[in-house]
């Protein structure tokens, strides 16, 4: 239920890959606890539990005990420490009956009601609200996918939309990172590390102090060497701000240098561009453009774009399509354009561009769901339309076989990519055509003047 997965899924119209999995995986808990007579108790945890939220059907569905919500994740193998009671208070029955307001600051109990179809449904979510330090956070054991590490967790810009933003802030020292490098590259073969960031930016910042999130450099420096003195050969982080890359000038000219950026070695990097519009900037995100005002909001991605391609990065944008469901045509229009002024201010200017549909988390925890199979407007299907053609245009035709790590998987990627690329236009075309004139009109002008 991920913004990526609802945009693909037009909404869960269709079922996704992971949907198809957890569900099948569940399937199979049920059917091996009925063969035995099982009275094992199944929690579900992690980071994407709150999709539960939204579904408390699934809970019934999968005989689910407990959701467990926190970063218990992490800090699970300690059996010592806050696992070991975990295990405790569920093997005696704890759990069943927990006082909701116990005044012990590890772990509580809230037994949620939801009515979907004129139904109601309780399920018992186990909150565990300790927040591990670094020095609790086990390194890694084993390789990671696509040799990615963590650096840091939370992050102090204050989206409304994003639920990182709620997570303390707490950054990886370089040696930890060095070793969970070393990991991926003894046991895994690694030849690159994927740095796994929220704001790459605001690493080593302290917001108490840098009240115009002005990034650490000093502290990017060492991190970025550190990583390379292991002798990968690419390094990028996952997610950074325009803002700050560009808030101070020495930053990406520097760690370009150190992670050795060329044109033979782009650096992708995902960056939220959220949208075009100025009013709903302010609204949910204006500390994202910080030291800068919402009002910049335009210069700030343009000179984003330009600073951050002189220096050897693509950003690859997400769009939030529906944001809080508060968008209006004249916002979606403002998104159409400023991709395109992009696109005419600097022809060879190298990003792309996805839209995806609004989730309610974070601080709009309350909010519903955009869904984009019956919700969207010819306006919104204008900013999808928009981000695909330029992202087959400029994206996959000009650059895209020159980012990430080298290999056949690389070639095998762009090949896909430039051969199946169109097809989305046309089945949006094809929707616009059955939709009416309005879907229709928005598509003409597009091509006409924002091509
Ligand atoms: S900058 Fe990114 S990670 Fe940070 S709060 Fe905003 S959306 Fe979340």
């Amino acid at each position: 239920m991920g913004p990526v997965t609802m945009t693909f899924t037009y909404g869960r119209k269709q079922i996704s890959y992971d949907e198809f999995y957890n569900t099948e995986l569940h399937y199979r808990i049920k059917a091996a606890k009925a063969k035995t007579g099982s009275k094992a108790k199944v929690i579900s945890g992690a980071s994407g539990t709150w999709q539960y939220n939204y579904d408390p059907e699934k809970i019934e569905e999968f005989g689910i005990y407990a959701i467990l919500e926190g970063e218990l994740g992490g800090i699970a193998p300690e059996i010592d420490g806050h696992a070991g009671r975990f295990f405790n208070y569920l093997i005696n029955g704890d759990f069943d009956n927990m006082d909701p307001f116990r005044k012990r600051s590890d772990f509580k109990v809230n037994i949620k009601e939801f009515e979907r179809n004129g139904k109601k449904i309780h399920a018992r979510f186990v909150n565990f609200w300790a927040r591990p330090d670094i020095d609790e956070i086990p390194n890694i054991v084993e390789p990671s996918m696509h040799g990615m590490v963590e650096v840091m967790r939370g992050c102090g810009r204050g989206c409304k939309f994003c639920d990182v933003t709620l997570r303390s802030l707490r950054y990886y020292p370089p040696e930890k990172v060095v070793q969970e490098i070393e990991v991926n590259m003894k046991k895994g073969g690694a030849k690159s590390a994927w740095i796994h960031s929220d704001d790459i930016f605001v690493y080593g910042m302290d917001p108490r102090t840098a009240k115009g999130m002005e990034p650490n450099r000093e502290a990017l420096e060492e991190l970025f060497t550190a990583i390379m003195s292991t002798g990968v050969e690419h390094t990028n982080p996952t997610h950074g701000t325009l803002a700050g890359a560009i808030a101070d000038e020495k930053l990406l000219p520097n760690l370009s240098k150190i992670i050795k950026a060329s044109p033979d070695n782009l650096i992708g990097i995902q960056v939220g561009f959220e949208t075009g519009s100025l009013r709903l900037i302010e609204k949910y995100a204006d500390r994202k453009l910080a030291p800068y005002k919402p009002e910049e909001w335009h210069w700030v991605v343009k000179e984003g774009v330009k600073t951050m391609n002189e220096n050897y990065w693509i950003p690859a944008f997400t769009l939030i399509m529906g944001l809080d469901n508060d968008e209006t045509p004249e916002d979606s229009w403002d998104s159409i354009r400023l991709i395109s002024e992009l696109e005419q201010e600097q022809p060879d200017a190298m990003f792309t561009a996805t839209a995806l549909t609004f989730v309610p988390i974070g601080l709009l925890e309350k909010s519903d769901f955009f869904n984009i199979g019956n919700e969207m407007t010819a306006a919104q299907l204008g900013v999808l339309y928009k981000t695909w053609q330029h992202n087959l245009k400029y994206g996959i035709k000009k650059f895209m076989n020159r980012t990430g790590a080298k290999g056949p998987r690389r070639l095998f990627f762009n090949a896909i990519a430039r051969s199946l690329g169109g097809i989305p236009l046309g089945a949006m075309e094809r929707y616009a055509r059955r939709k009416g004139k309005e879907h229709e009109r928005v598509i003409e002008i597009i091509k006409a003047k924002y091509w």
